[in-house]
């Protein structure tokens, strides 16, 4: 939830008060909701929707200590640059690993929100409202908003993510009704059961989508002593990945470099060995859902039996990890739609119901 607010979606009942200079801010700089992920970053500007998605990753040249590109361009850089340029992933496990490298990243993606065609767009900075996983500390809090109002913004503000997910969801989370999500990144998992838009129990595990790639990278080390990038392990996960036994398996040739003889190298890989590796990842989030429904009041969870826990973020797409959890767990299992944006929906949902001027809402 956005800090100090109480009651998530609500009407902004300062609409209708506005200053001349809030007039001009709303135009010249509307109010930015970032899904600042681990695997990728999307960004919603109040009025117009979501208008950026990119990789959350930033290729930086360490002689100029210039960026050389941001997004889906810096990713297709990773492994590939020649010593002088980084190609870095500035986040990990949800929170800031490199200040600079995301406050560079951060300033990058505020810019792209502006509008374009006023030269006025430079004289007013928009506040910017940034998702954070629901297990951050302080300090963690503090990096965040520090980067995001070194890198544009006129006043930071945090939104917990499994509250944006949940609003991206469509679920009911300002009703007396338990409503549950389950987010699954690159970094992170969140799960959380929210009833009168608050949080009832929540789980936070630094266990996501990239343990899984770094599994298929060191099953395919181990089982045939070949090198693969972080890329490749994660095409693999998508095109072969699964949490639960399938009808059909399927395998894939894997192109890497041969540790032996430091030649390239190809071998076939199923999908059963790929399941067995990131099996250790995805127990992890089967627990921690476990771990999120064990003390949900009995009430909520008869809620949570008739409208089934959500499935949102990009590991939502792993197959059959819905099904799997609802093996485990007895609970119907629905995935979002567009899953990799429900948190920025949510959040993007969230800032268009409230007025971020209004008292009742602090930035620390
Ligand atoms: P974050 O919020 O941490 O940036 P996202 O919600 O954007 O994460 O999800 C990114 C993760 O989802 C990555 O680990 C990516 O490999 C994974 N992912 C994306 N598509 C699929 C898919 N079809 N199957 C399995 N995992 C996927
Ligand atoms: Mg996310």
């Amino acid at each position: 939830m956005l800090s100090g607010l109480a009651c998530p979606l609500r009407r902004d009942k300062g609409r209708n008060s506005v200053t001349k200079m809030g007039v001009f801010r709303r135009l010249f700089a509307p109010d930015v909701a970032i899904d600042l992920g681990t695997a990728n970053t999307l960004v919603f500007v109040k009025g117009w929707g979501v208008v950026l998605s990119e990789p959350s990753v930033v290729a930086v040249d360490t002689k100029t200590d210039e960026v050389v590109a941001v997004g889906s361009a810096a990713k297709s850089m990773i492994g590939r640059t020649p010593a002088h340029i980084v190609a870095t992933q500035p986040l990990k496990n949800g929170v800031i690993a490199d200040f600079e490298v995301t406050e560079k990243m951060l300033t990058y993606f505020i810019r792209g929100a502006r509008p374009k065609r006023s030269v006025l767009r430079y004289l007013v900075r928009p506040r910017v409202a940034v998702c954070v996983p629901s297990g951050v500390t302080g300090v963690e809090l503090r990096a965040v908003k520090e980067a995001t109002e070194s890198a544009g913004a006129r006043k930071a503000y945090t939104i917990e993510e499994p509250m944006a997910a949940a609003i991206g969801a469509d679920l009911p989370v300002s009703e007396p009704e338990g409503s549950m999500v389950v987010d699954v990144g690159g970094g992170t998992t969140e799960v959380a059961v929210i009833s009168l838009g608050g949080f009832v129990t929540k789980t936070s595990v630094r266990v996501a989508g990239n343990d899984m790639d770094m599994a298929i990278v060191s099953h395919i080390h181990k089982h045939y002593q070949i090198a693969i990038g972080a890329q490749t392990a994660e095409q693999l996960k998508i095109e072969l990945g699964s949490a639960f036994p399938m009808p059909e398996e399927s395998a894939a040739q894997v192109r890497g470099r041969d540790l032996v003889t430091g030649l390239p190298k190809t071998v076939v890989i199923t999908s059963e060995e790929i399941r067995e590796a990131i099996a250790p990842a995805v127990d992890t989030i089967v627990e921690a859902v476990r771990n999120t429904l064990d003390p949900t009041p009995p009430e909520l969870v008869s809620d949570i039996m008739d409208r089934g826990m959500i499935l949102a973020g990009g590991g939502a797409l792993l197959r059959h990890l819905d099904e799997r959890l609802r093996n485990e767990t007895g609970v119907p299992v629905h995935i979002a739609e567009d899953p990799l944006a429900c948190v920025a929906r949510g959040s993007g949902r969230f800032l268009e119901a409230i007025d971020l001027d209004e008292g009742s809402i602090a930035s620390d």
